[in-house]
């Protein structure tokens, strides 16, 4: 191979090297922590959260409707007790009976919403748990061709880097220069219809002759890639 040749040969394989390398990060992070699974968990403790919240709000109602019902309970009995004698003091304590009997159903009302929320918390609760469950088991049965997988890329990657190391040695040290001067990425570009494929500026006619015998190293006068005949 020319030059040039060897050059384009070793940036695919390093490209190649890349991917694997993407590769091999992308599925050691996903068997590390999945994020469908993380995901799934974050759900679950906020849905629990949720229910938490309710019942204590629950408990708190139940507590304060307890203290209300008996208060409620020990004016009726002194109301019916015939020991207020005093008309409007009987008016005044008939109305406030009336009116913490209202407050109290008022509070039923509201005790009654809150079981309903306390139920669909439950629910969602149960949802959430049911997709961990879900997410959990999708986790472990493909984990082991994610295993399979990550062996095999290692395996490749191996043997990328072998062969690139091989085909650099035999790149000529001026082009091997050329190439690591190069500052843009690709390095190398193949030329079409006199056509320098990553820019797509036209060779010149010099450039065209001394790229077909291939001997010396070509750079593209636009973006200086090496180049090389498609
Ligand atoms: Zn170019």
């Amino acid at each position: 191979m020319k030059p040039a040749q060897l050059l384009l040969a070793y940036q695919r394989l390093v490209e190649k090297e890349r991917e694997l390398r993407d590769d091999l990060e992308r599925v050691e992070s996903l068997l590390t922590s999945d994020p469908d699974v993380v995901a799934a968990e974050e759900a679950l403790a906020s849905a629990q959260a949720e229910r938490q919240a309710i019942q204590l709000r629950l408990r708190e109602s139940d507590r304060e409707r307890e203290s209300h019902r008996t208060r409620l309970r020990s004016r009726e009995k002194e109301l019916m007790s015939g020991r207020i004698r005093s008309p409007s003091e009987l008016m005044q304590m008939s109305e406030e009976v009336k009116h913490m009997k209202a407050s109290f159903a008022e509070e039923e009302e509201a005790e009654l919403r809150l079981m309903e929320e306390g139920e669909a918390a439950e629910d969602a609760v149960r949802e959430a748990a049911a997709s961990l469950e879900e997410a959990r088991k999708r986790s472990a049965e493909a984990a082991p061709t994610l295993r399979r997988d990550l062996e095999s890329w290692q395996s490749e990657l191996e043997t990328v880097k072998a062969d690139s190391a091989a085909i650099w040695s035999q790149v000529p040290l001026p082009a091997q220069n050329a190439y690591l001067r190069v500052r843009v990425y690709p390095q190398v570009a193949e030329v079409d219809r006199n056509q320098c494929l990553a820019c797509h500026v036209t060779v010149t006619s010099s450039g065209m002759q001394a790229l077909r015998k291939g001997d010396e190293i070509v750079q593209c006068e636009n973006c200086g890639r090496i180049l090389v005949m498609a």
